[in-house]
């Protein structure tokens, strides 16, 4: 491993997955390691930098697919618990506040039940009627009728992260051991590979300069097929979240609160306590960018407005929960780009015609909460010790999305329960919320 570890590597995108991988490697010692991203850390495009995400319980992931599928799920999630729980990196920003998910429809709340199994045993706590969900918060807090609502109540083991401080935290910690963050466009916007002698020797930046490595890592999340052919194994695919602004009063009140999930509706975690601002996010099958007239290809674009849609979900979403708040303008709105598997496990494998070349892509919306070990795996992947389950579920896959339909929900509920074209969406159907441009 000593001629590895003093080899040249480049990672492209300093994203969530692409800090990990420069904190993992420079943890293992490797010494010229150099990262490219567009933006400053935390990137405006990086799905990580978000306020918060959610930290499920260890074996919340684990549902479809084979028992190599489940195990891999199970463990990638009982490490990276450990991980929020013991590394001093991390620790900081992992909130157990308990965790409350929900459905609507009957069908759902079976679904829910036969994927999550959430009995007593586990900890979980049935939620049966709308006093039942109000009496997981503070008073006041949650002053809705949850009309239809079931769901079950988990205190332990499981709650929100800090993503965008998480994500800032790895990043500085991979430069301060070494790291080389090269940022900011030209000179961190990577436009191609380096495709040579039936390899990859590195890529091109804007600024047009070539940079070589011995190996190259791409941690491009939802612009990777940008960059290289992905067979159609992923696809770019957009969510939204909107912000409102709290009073300091209500920021203490809304103070260590669980996570609050309904699969059909959305999803909230307690108010951000430098912003004082409360991050709602409607739940929905997502929305693509088809930019080819066979939905082909969807085109990854950054806007922080989102789609007027979405907005009526996050209100309907608040009317049923806090109805109080249900008509307070939004301060922020954006959509948040992530790229889906077919069946949404990771893809993160050595590419099988340019040996130099790993990938660390396909998030597929659950990949925020791994950022504390999902480096590891892909320095495993680089250095060809990969434990065999893994690489069997992670794999290069291109057979998995031959024909593969764009418009596949994905296990995904809510919203018109379909995915949904923003190339189809006019101007006029988005939010139009007015920003003091400096701070965004
Ligand atoms: P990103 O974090 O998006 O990073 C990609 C990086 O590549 C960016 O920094 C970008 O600037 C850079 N890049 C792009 N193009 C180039 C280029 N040409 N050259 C160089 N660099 C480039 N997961 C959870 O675990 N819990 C949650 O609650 C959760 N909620 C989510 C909510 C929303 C709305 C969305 C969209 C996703 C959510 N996820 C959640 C999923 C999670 O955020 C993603 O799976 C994860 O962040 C993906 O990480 P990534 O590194 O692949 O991509």
């Amino acid at each position: 491993m000593a001629d590895l570890k003093s080899s040249s590597i480049l990672i492209i995108g300093c994203g969530t997955w692409g800090a990990s991988t420069a904190l993992h490697l420079a943890r293992r010692g490797y010494k010229n390691v150099t990262i490219l991203d567009p933006y400053e850390v935390p990137s405006a495009i990086s799905a990580g930098n978000d306020i918060n995400k959610i930290k499920g319980w260890a074996d919340n992931d684990s549902s479809g697919g084979g028992v190599d599928e489940s195990y891999v799920r199970d463990r990638v999630s009982q490490e990276a618990t450990a991980a929020w729980e013991e590394d001093e990196l991390f620790k900081p920003f992992y909130h157990e506040t308990g965790y409350v998910i929900a459905a609507t429809q009957e069908k759902h709340v079976k679904d829910l039940y036969d994927e999550e199994q959430p009995t007593p045993e586990k900890g979980f706590v049935e939620l049966k009627s709308a006093e039942d969900f109000r009496k997981t918060m503070p008073e006041g807090v949650l002053t809705g009728d949850f009309p239809g609502w079931k769901g079950w109540f988990k205190k332990e083991g499981c709650g929100w992260v800090h993503a965008r401080k998480a994500l800032e935290a790895a990043a500085r910690e991979a430069q301060r051991l070494g790291v080389k963050l090269v940022t900011g466009s030209p000179q961190g916007a990577v436009t191609s590979l380096i495709f040579e002698d039936g390899d990859v020797r590195g890529v091109r930046t804007v600024d047009g300069i070539e940079h070589r490595a011995d190996r190259t890592i791409l941690c491009a999340g939802a612009n990777a097929p940008q960059l290289l052919d992905m067979k159609d194994q992923l696809r770019p695919t957009a969510w939204t979240l909107a912000h409102i602004k709290m009073t300091p009063e209500e920021v203490k009140l809304y103070k260590n609160l669980p996570v609050l999930f309904n699969v059909e509706r959305g999803f909230f975690m307690e108010p951000d306590e430098d912003a004082h601002e409360l991050k709602i996010c409607d739940e929905h099958p997502g929305y693509c960018n088809w930019t080819t007239p066979d939905h082909s290809v969807s085109t990854p674009f950054s806007k922080h407005q989102i789609p007027l849609r979405s907005e009526k979900g996050v209100r309907l979403f608040l009317r049923e929960t806090m109805p109080h708040l249900a008509s307070r303008p939004f301060s922020f709105a954006r959509i948040c780009w992530c790229a889906d598997t077919p069946n949404r496990d990771f893809l993160i494998s050595s590419h099988p015609d340019y040996p130099s070349l790993i990938l660390g892509v396909g998030g597929s919306g659950h990949g925020y909460k791994h950022i504390p070990v999902i480096g590891q795996y892909i320095v495993d992947c680089l250095e060809g010790r990969m434990d065999e389950r893994f690489r069997k579920v992670w794999r290069w896959r291109p057979e998995t999305a031959v024909g593969r339909d764009g418009s596949d929900v994905q296990g995904r509920m809510g919203g018109s329960y379909k995915v949904l074209n923003l190339a189809e969406i006019g101007e006029e159907e988005w939010t139009k919320i007015q920003y003091d441009h400096a701070k965004l």
